[in-house]
């Protein structure tokens, strides 16, 4: 294994308290329906066809349990936003309450998983956040239906199989009998873990493989980089990642060193409105 070239840079200590402090909410629970309930033989069929679950049976929500977890992730967050303006932030989630408030359970449903949030800020952080937690809850009850998602017998697309995301971050698998484990990509939005060959990259046009490199690692995580597209993907050795978000927010210096050498990200990045080194 090589030294890393860039020393390992410490994301701002407020930054990683907030996002512990919003981690450490118990999830929601109790919120959402499907209509009708998923059946797995057809789940796995439209799979097979390339169809995300969250296309087939997309989850429903009711708006005011949405903003409620909201405004609780609003208190968690306040500590550790410096310089905080409480009132505006509540003024902004507000308004986007109101007009989200007319909406069918099976439309917000479909705002969580695809909708614009149209909030900046701290507010569109907060709202961003509960749309992951939301998320996050309905993805690990569907993909109890189909276990097999992280082997890659049933999906093999780029995308996320749940919410239809590109990949935020990868995990590598434990060495077997002296083989490197599989690689899985993760889903920053919903946290779902699926499969994709190591060497075939996940921003590139699906009938291209792309031109895969790994041109960092360290004991904890490694980046691989496209030649071809000039994206990246930070990748995680071994662990299971419980918490993707974390993680993201712990690894910023692989970031900084991919775009050092003049990489994209290939999917959004995780707080666009979080503190970090970067603003
Ligand atoms: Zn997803
Ligand atoms: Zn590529």
């Amino acid at each position: 294994m090589r030294e890393p070239v860039w020393p390992p840079v410490e994301p701002p200590a407020g930054a990683l308290a907030l996002h512990r402090a919003l981690a450490a909410l118990p999830p929601p629970d109790g919120w959402w329906g499907l209509n009708p309930e998923p059946d797995p033989s057809a789940l796995r069929v439209h799979l097979a066809e390339g169809r995300s679950i969250g296309d087939v049976w997309p989850p429903a929500l009711r708006p005011d349990a949405f903003f409620g977890l909201v405004r609780v992730m609003a208190a968690a967050a306040a500590p550790h936003f410096p310089g905080g303006d409480a009132e505006a932030v509540s003024a902004d989630l507000t308004r986007a309450e109101t007009e989200m408030a007319r909406l069918a359970p099976e439309d917000m449903g479909r705002w969580v998983l695809r909708g614009e949030c149209g909030l900046k800020g701290r507010a569109g952080f907060l709202v961003e956040h509960a749309r992951r937690a939301y998320l996050r809850a309905y993805a690990r009850t569907v993909t109890k239906r189909v276990p097999e998602l992280e082997t890659g017998v049933l999906w093999s697309r780029r995308i996320c199989p749940v919410c239809g995301s590109l990949p935020g971050l990868g995990r590598i698998m434990k060495r077997q009998a002296g083989v490197p484990g599989p690689r899985l990509l993760i889903c920053r939005r919903c946290a779902t873990n699926w499969r994709l060959p190591r060497f075939v990259c996940p921003f590139c046009p699906e009938e291209e493989p792309g031109d895969i490199v790994t041109v960092e690692g360290d004991a904890q995580a490694e980046l691989h980089v496209c030649k071809r597209c000039r994206r990246y993907l930070k990748v995680i050795r071994e662990e299971m990642v419980d918490d993707p978000t974390l993680w993201d927010v712990q690894t910023l210096y692989l970031d900084l060193l991919a775009e050092h050498m003049g990489f994209l990200p290939g999917a959004e990045p995780v707080d666009p409105a979080a503190p970090s080194p970067r603003h």
